[in-house]
């Protein structure tokens, strides 16, 4: 939560209670969420009837939870079977930020969408700031800057920020997706879509579906030429639930030019670029390759702000009012938006990927 819209919640008829501490990392000191009407509190989780956080509960805390609690976090669920289990087991209703469908009636509350949304801008600046020439094309006195010539892998809504992004500095952009309606979006980003001879892979609810090996090589083969030629490269390819696809292989690096920039959004889910390291610049070849690594959070004022907000829709969602016009927290468990991000409820799994990974095959027990 931000101070900004801590009185959002109370106009709803909700109490407050934040951590001591718990928007450093924001740059948000303690006073100002007292001064927006929240109560500071060691033992915020006491009493609460729900409990919001970025990052998913810590174990021990999430056991501590009286049976009723509801809590709404980022939740991972394949990354994190065992808090699953101990919500299932206390009774604790768990919302997904990553599971609220993608409908209309929900954009506002996709958080996915706006932390990439900061991800990719944070890429572009990345690559802007790491390449040691100009973005932009300058015609000056003393001679003609080319302008950079950027490549974006991936153009869901964090590569087509990094791509609006680079163009606003001036780089000539180029990009490729796999799915069929990319290119046009890519176009209307001011980039120019890459094409190769490839049938276009659409999975469901707009997302892209994983390569063979068979097709996964070919498009390395292809993409080849395009990053040899490019001063920076940036990858932004995911795949739901899968590891990231490797688009681009060491061979493929070491042919880019000395001084050339690669940053790898996907590091932190198996990387995009065969090497990158999360949180680190490694060298491969010529190239300095950025691997990223909870990027919104290396811009946690408009991050903090935009996931506030996502949260403050949901909960506002989820309020319900009786005859006397007094608020609750009483989500409608029949609501597309409440059942889809639901991960249990009532002492039972309701997620059922999770629940099948979790209780359905022995092989996970
Ligand atoms: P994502 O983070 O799952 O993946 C990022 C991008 O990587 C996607 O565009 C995907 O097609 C691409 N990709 C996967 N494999 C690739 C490969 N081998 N080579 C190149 N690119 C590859 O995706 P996202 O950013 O969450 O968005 C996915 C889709 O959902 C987009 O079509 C987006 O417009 C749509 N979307 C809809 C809504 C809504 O309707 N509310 C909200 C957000 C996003």
């Amino acid at each position: 939560m931000v101070p900004e819209l801590v009185g959002k919640l109370t106009e709803l008829g909700y109490e407050v209670a934040v951590e001591p501490g718990a928007g450093n990392h924001a740059l948000i000191a303690d006073e100002e969420y007292a001064e927006a009407g929240a109560t500071l509190d060691e033992a915020a989780f006491d009493g609460a009837a729900l409990v919001v956080s970025v990052q998913p509960l810590d174990l021990g805390t999430a056991r501590r939870l009286p049976a009723g609690t509801s809590t709404i976090s980022f939740l991972p669920t394949q990354l994190e079977p065992d808090l699953v289990v101990a919500y299932r087991d206390s009774d604790v209703t768990s919302y997904a930020l990553e599971l609220v469908p993608r409908i209309s009636r929900a954009q506002s509350m996709d958080a996915l969408s706006s932390q990439a949304m900061v991800a990719g801008y944070r890429c572009a600046v990345v690559a802007a700031g790491m390449l040691r020439r100009f973005f932009p094309l300058s015609m000056t006195a003393a001679g003609t800057v080319q302008p950079a010539q950027v490549v974006v892998l991936g153009a869901g809504v964090a590569g087509l920020q990094a791509i609006a992004t680079a163009r606003r500095l001036g780089a000539v952009v180029q990009a490729y997706d796999v799915r069929a309606a990319a290119a046009e979006e890519i176009a209307s980003m001011g980039a120019k879509p890459i094409h190769l001879e490839l049938e276009t892979l659409e999975g469901s609810g707009g997302y892209a579906r994983e390569m063979t090996d068979d097709r996964a090589a070919r498009q390395r083969e292809l993409m080849a030429p395009y990053i040899a030629r490019a001063d920076a490269l940036i990858t932004t390819a995911a795949v739901p639930g899968r590891t990231a696809p490797v688009l681009v292989t060491r061979d493929m690096v070491e042919q880019m030019a000395p001084g050339s920039v690669v940053v790898d959004l996907a590091a932190e889910s198996g990387g995009n670029v065969e090497g990158s390291e999360p949180g680190e610049v490694v060298r491969i070849g010529n190239a300095q390759v950025w691997g990223g690594r909870n990027v919104p959070s290396q811009m946690p004022g408009p991050a903090s702000r935009l996931l506030a907000q996502n949260i403050v829709n949901l909960v506002t969602l989820m309020t319900a009012r009786d005859e006397d016009d007094r608020a609750s927290f009483a989500p409608d468990p029949d609501d597309e938006i409440v059942a889809g991000a639901c991960v249990t409820r009532a002492g039972a799994i309701l997620h059922e990927p999770t629940r099948l990974a979790v209780e359905g095959e022995p092989a996970h027990e």
